[in-house]
């Protein structure tokens, strides 16, 4: 249910109603927006008698609402969600772009750090780079865990770039204290007590779409970090498992784009470099994305794509990551006048 209240009223006019129904067992979700203050009550609120809420004098309207995701619906916080990854970092949503680029896996020292530097030049806003790796077979590269994040950590300081990696293990929570946003990849995006832990942590996660998964399935996952108190959830398309599969490696559900916006107050980033496969292609399916309204990019780069230790036929080198980086502002600078 959500009730939203009249323009001008007071923090302490809304105590009594709040109070109230946080008696009632519910948890109140408050969203205060420039026009509109929406509260949203998840729980059990069959027992909530609507018209009441409704005459109330403080009250414009109430309704029920009839999806099953509410934390990260758009109907429970109108305005756009804007993520803000650490203090100082750069900002994810509601008009912020963000360009996340680097490898697929870190291999060395020598290569996530030149990596860093050259998007970082290219402009990236973030750093990406797998130290634990989801890989199909077991005896692939599974990635250099604790040392590849240290690996990562040192590129941060080098270049300033905040970092992205993904958590496969709750176990392994303790080693991500300095990295700046959690991944939670398509194979885990329905693990649900993963999930509920990185609910309990206080910074932005990267949820990307399961690998068949829907986008009602995608919010859910959300709504399970959310309603463990982590709002900064960032949603990731990253192509879905279609019958396509000879000529690119997942399909790009662009359309997921404006649907979940429509849906969802959080932002949301699309990865051209997992929905197509093959690097020929992110080119143009990032510039689709922007031009789709997303509100940021995952994009893989290496130095040295043919001997990448992991997705090297998808990857970019840094020269592509230059010029789609700028073909992107471009288009962001058309859609802006739109
Ligand atoms: C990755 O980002 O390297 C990755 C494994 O992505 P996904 O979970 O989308 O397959
Ligand atoms: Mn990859």
């Amino acid at each position: 249910m959500i009730a939203v209240i009249k323009p001008g009223t007071t923090d302490e006019q809304m105590e009594p109603l709040i109070s109230w129904l946080e008696k009632q067992e519910l948890r109140v979700h408050i969203s205060k927006g420039e026009y509109q203050t929406v509260i949203g009550l998840i729980g059990d609120t069959s027992k909530v008698d609507l018209e009441m809420i409704q005459s109330l004098d403080i009250v414009e309207s109430a309704t029920r609402v009839s999806e099953p995701y509410k934390a990260c619906s758009r109907t429970f916080h109108p305005e756009d969600t804007v993520i803000q990854v650490g203090e100082n970092g750069p900002k994810i949503g509601g008009g912020h772009f963000a360009i996340i680029a680097g490898p697929c896996s870190v291999e060395t020292p020598e290569q996530i750090s030149y990596v860093a530097q050259r998007v970082k030049d290219g402009g990236a806003h973030l750093l990406r780079g797998g130290a634990f790796k989801p890989r199909t077979s077991p005896y692939d590269f599974q990635g250099h865990g604790q040392k590849g994040i240290e690996m990562l950590l040192t590129a941060k300081a080098a270049t300033g770039l905040p970092i992205v990696t993904e958590l496969m293990d709750i176990r392994n929570i303790p080693l991500f204290e300095d990295v700046d946003v959690i991944q939670i990849g398509a194979r885990n995006t329905q693990n649900y007590d993963l999930l509920k832990e990185v609910g309990k942590m206080n910074k932005p996660v990267l949820l990307k779409r399961g690998l068949a998964g829907t986008l009602k399935e995608l919010l859910m996952s959300a709504e399970y970090i959310m309603a463990n108190g982590n709002e900064n959830v960032i949603l990731c398309e990253r192509g879905i498992r279609t019958y396509e599969s000879t000529y690119t490696r997942n399909t790009l559900d662009l359309s997921a784009v404006p649907v979940l916006k429509k849906l969802s107050h959080l932002p949301v980033i699309v990865d051209p470099s997992h929905a197509t496969g093959h690097s020929d292609l992110v080119s143009s399916m990032a510039l689709a994305a922007v031009a789709a309204g997303a509100d940021g990019l995952m994009i893989e780069v290496h130095n040295d794509p043919k001997h990448a230790w992991s997705d090297g036929p998808q990857s970019i080198t840094p020269d592509v990551f230059d010029d789609i980086a700028s073909k992107i502002r471009k288009i962001r600078e058309v859609i802006k006048g739109c």
